[in-house]
């Protein structure tokens, strides 16, 4: 379902007109759909039918608090990795019996805090960690329920940037180790070892890489409950990829959730799934000015009001995002190099896109920005972090509103001897 669509020429947002709020928050800035978020959440469960699941929203996708929450009112757990997530989780009302920790590099404060707060369960990924969290919870006398994060060794056919399911990538235990791990966290104080996870990366468009991995990992628990740990969970991570271009197509959340039935059920293990991207990718859009249309020697440039500092997929990833006008022209598409402020040359949004021709003032939307924008974004260039918007059918609220000047300067200490 598309929540932003074109009624009469102009583009809507649920039961409001993008440029109505434009003129009212001023550009640029984020703009999330409720209908779009509940749309994905419910299709992703609902395709799983009865099977015991739980779903775990990787908070780091995006981490308003009112798309937390969102989120978290129709069902969602969390999936978060660091404390500062696991607070905004918490902040926005998700049951601690909800939320698991993932991340290589809790620290023993980090611990600290997730096991006080009695957390569903940490995917440990190193025997170092390990040894860490079994001290710090035994000092507590807690016990941290885990799961061992697994590298399966499979190419997710994504970009190497989120790729993390192959040996080389510092992700989870290597395979040929996990026998032994497990048996070591039998044995230690304030562990109890729950289960299997794994997550092989993000933007993963076939269903290829997740059977093998899914299927890799079920044999491995049926060894390890040979070998006599009673495993009941299994965390297949997150990492289904969502359309960018509107003529790729990732599978379908049925079509997944078909495979997850068929390669892990009979294991009979509650799972875990861990989605992000595909939540809240296409839920929401950036909408930013043309400030100047300016012919290059080569070129014809659109320098627009929103930079690599709000939406850093493009220059970071080569990620492709569309980018369409808030009102649609008659005349022909024209091809233009989209850019914004920024002085870096990688502060490029499209090179030689056909785009509706477009003036300066004209407003226009960079599409799919919901998951791994706003969460990215930095003030580089001493550019205030943008708006957040959530609109609710014919409602819309600011979730975040931008930081003035002074808020960011004042950031800033001097120290003793400047400041006489
Ligand atoms: C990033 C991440 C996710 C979410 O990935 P998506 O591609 O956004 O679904 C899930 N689990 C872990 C451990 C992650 O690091």
């Amino acid at each position: 379902m598309n929540y932003f669509e074109y009624r009469s020429g102009e583009m809507f947002i649920e039961n409001l007109k993008v440029s109505e709020i434009a003129d009212k928050v001023g550009t640029p800035f984020y703009l999330y759909s409720s209908a779009s978020l509940a749309y994905q959440y419910t299709q992703f469960k609902e395709a799983f039918g009865d099977l015991d699941l739980l779903i775990c929203y990787a908070v780091k996708a995006n981490t308003n608090q009112s798309v937390i929450k969102t989120l978290g009112d129709l069902g969602a757990g969390a999936d978060v990795v660091s404390q500062g997530e696991l607070r905004r989780a918490l902040a926005a009302g998700i049951a601690p019996e909800k939320i698991v920790y993932s991340g290589v590099a809790k620290t023993v404060v980090e611990m600290l805090f997730a096991l006080e707060t009695g957390i569903y369960q940490f995917n440990v990924e190193s025997e170092p960690e390990l040894f860490q969290l079994s001290e710090v919870a035994a000092s507590l006398n807690k016990t941290a329920d885990i799961t061992f994060r697994v590298n399966p060794d499979v190419d997710a056919k994504t970009h190497a940037k989120i790729s993390t399911g192959k040996s080389e990538n510092k992700f989870g235990i290597p395979w040929k180790n996990v026998r032994e791990i497990c048996a070591i966290a039998a044995k230690l104080p304030g562990i109890k070892l729950v289960g299997l996870d794994l997550h092989i990366g993000s933007q993963i468009t076939e269903l290829n890489p997740f059977e093998q991995a899914f299927t890799r990992i079920s044999g491995l628990i049926e060894t390890l409950r040979e070998d006599g740990h009673e495993i009941s969970r299994l965390d297949l991570g997150g990492g289904l990829g969502i359309s960018y271009e509107g003529d790729d197509f990732p599978p379908l959340p049925r079509e997944y959730a078909e495979m997850v039935k068929r390669v892990v059920s009979h294991l009979k293990c509650q799972i875990i799934i861990e989605p992000g991207r595909f939540l809240v990718g296409n839920a929401g859009i950036l909408v930013s000015k043309v400030i100047y249309v300016k012919e290059g020697e080569k070129r014809k440039f659109l320098i627009i009001d929103a930079a690599m500092n709000d939406l850093i997929r493009p220059s970071m990833y080569d990620a492709y995002h569309g980018i369409d006008p808030l009102k649609q022209s008659d005349h022909d598409d024209r091809l233009y190099d989209v850019v914004g402020p920024v002085c870096e040359t990688g502060d490029t949004f499209a090179t030689n896109r056909l785009v509706s021709p477009m003036n300066s003032g004209d407003l226009l939307a960079i599409r799919s920005v919901g998951a791994y924008g706003a969460v990215m974004s930095s003030t580089y260039n001493t550019r205030p972090l943008i708006a957040e918007v959530l609109v609710k059918d014919d409602e819309f609220a600011v979730v975040r509103p931008r930081p003035t000047y002074d808020e960011i300067i004042g950031l800033d200490k001097l120290p003793s001897w400047l400041s006489k």
